[in-house]
């Protein structure tokens, strides 16, 4: 859940909005809109396949951060004690304490230690604790790379956001068509997971006029372009491990993140509650 700054406004590079199925995470959204947090999206969804486009109908409500997607993150973070810009190289336990590495906060140590970062992320961390290491290790995520492009005038096409079949995208999505950002014609393209493998070590700058190319296999008129970035997700869409969350209670030390649960934001969410639920009882 991801805002980068353009010349003209934000895009939301990463997360483009999100549903709400699940009771729990309903009942956080809903709280959340009432607060001016979130707002629900109303665009025009569409699915684009060799040049034939369908609407797609909303099953349930869709949601997007104000005034970018990480505005949801900063709500629930709001009375906790945030270390920014903070990278952990490991973790220690030292007589039943937890500490991370390089060292920052208590120098008590923790009573318990949870990790809420991709797979591949989590891996070198949770060695200390081998059983769950192993759970880790089956974690997956496709990488996508994504573009943002803000145009001289509108894109000729009747959807605000479209799934693309067909060609080397798979999504594309009119940033400013969401609730709260600055007017302007500003898209956001995401690569297919088989794309951006293949083209993962690219330059940045190299990505940008592939990715415009295949935009024009979708819109051929293309309007004047103002400026394009590119930027390369890693770990980005995860299948999802069906298993909620990770923990070693014993050990007080957990694991949780879209990827264990359903690889969405509403799955990251459930991941966390889920998580807190079993080990809070612990502590
Ligand atoms: C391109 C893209 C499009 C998406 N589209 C949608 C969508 O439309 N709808 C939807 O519901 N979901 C979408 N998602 C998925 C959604 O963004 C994720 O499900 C959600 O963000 C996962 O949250 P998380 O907290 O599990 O992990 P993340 O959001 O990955 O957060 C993990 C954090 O940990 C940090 N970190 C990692 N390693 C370390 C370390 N060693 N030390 C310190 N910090 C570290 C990372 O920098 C990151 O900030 C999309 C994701 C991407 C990338």
């Amino acid at each position: 859940m991801a805002t980068r700054r353009g010349d003209g406004g934000t895009f939301d590079h990463g997360a483009q909005y999100f549903t709400a199925r699940d009771p729990r995470f309903q009942a956080l959204t809903q709280r959340l809109e009432a607060e001016g947090v979130l707002a629900p999206y109303h665009g025009r969804i569409a699915q684009w396949s060799a040049g034939v486009l369908k609407p797609v109908a909303a099953r349930e409500p869709r949601y997007v951060g104000l005034p970018g997607m990480p505005g949801l993150c900063k709500a629930l973070a709001q009375d906790m004690e945030m270390l920014y810009e903070q990278q952990v190289g490991g973790v220690e336990q030292k007589n039943g304490r937890w500490s991370v590495l390089p060292p920052v906060g208590n120098d008590d140590g923790f009573d318990a230690l949870v990790l809420a970062v991709p797979a591949v992320q989590a891996l070198p961390l949770s060695v200390v604790v081998p059983d769950i290491a192993a759970r880790v290790a089956q974690g997956r995520h496709h990488p996508c790379w994504a573009l943002m492009a803000r145009f001289e005038a509108p894109l000729p096409v009747d959807f605000d956001a479209g799934f693309v079949e067909g060609v080397n995208l798979g999504w594309m999505m009119r940033d400013s068509s969401k609730p709260g950002r600055a007017p302007g014609e500003r898209w956001v393209l995401h690569a297919t997971a088989e794309w951006s493998r293949a083209n993962l070590e690219l330059e940045s700058d190299a990505v940008v006029p592939l990715l415009l190319e295949a935009l024009r296999a979708v819109v051929p008129a293309v309007p004047p372009l103002i400026e394009a970035r590119a930027h390369r997700w890693r770990y980005a869409l995860s299948p999802g491990l069906g298993v909620g969350c990770l923990l070693d209670a014993q050990a007080r030390f957990g694991v949780c993140g879209d990827w264990c649960a359903d690889g969405r934001v509403e799955g990251a969410y459930l991941s966390g509650l889920e998580l807190a639920g079993r080990l809070l009882p612990a502590l």
